[in-house]
C-alpha cells in the first residue's frame, strides 16, 4: 500500500508585515521563494499524492506570485483543497519584498 501526505502546508514567504511575540516563523526581511521551486514543491507534493495544499509563511499575501501559484495548485495541479493561513491586514496598495535574483 503507497502512502502520502493528506493535507500539506507549504511555506511560500518567511517574511512577514506583523512580529507577533509568540511567533518564531517569520522574520523581516527574508526575499520570497522564487515562483519556480514553488511550482517544482507542489508538483512533488501532487506525485505523492496530497489531497490538499494551504500556502503559509511568514505572511503569504506578501508574495506577489499567490495568486499564480494558487490557480497553479487549483486549477493545472487539481489539488482538491486549497487554503491560505494569513493574519488578514493585506492591502492592495502595499508593496511586499522583492524577491531574490
Ligand atoms: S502574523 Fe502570523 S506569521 Fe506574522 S508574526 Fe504573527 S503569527 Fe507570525
Amino acid at each position: 500500500m503507497r502512502y502520502g501526505p493528506f493535507f500539506a502546508q507549504l511555506v511560500i514567504i518567511r517574511c512577514c508585515n506583523l512580529h507577533c511575540g509568540y511567533c518564531n516563523e517569520y522574520d523581516q526581511h527574508s526575499p520570497p521563494i522564487m515562483p519556480e521551486v514553488l511550482r517544482e514543491r507542489i508538483d512533488h507534493l501532487k506525485r505523492l499524492g496530497t489531497f490538499g495544499i494551504c500556502f503559509t509563511g511568514g505572511e503569504p499575501t506578501l508574495h506577489s506570485a499567490l495568486p499564480e501559484l494558487v490557480a497553479y495548485a487549483r486549477r493545472t495541479k487539481r489539488f482538491f483543497r486549497t487554503g491560505m493561513i494569513t493574519n488578514g491586514t493585506y492591502r492592495h496598495d502595499r508593496q511586499g519584498p522583492r524577491e531574490s535574483a
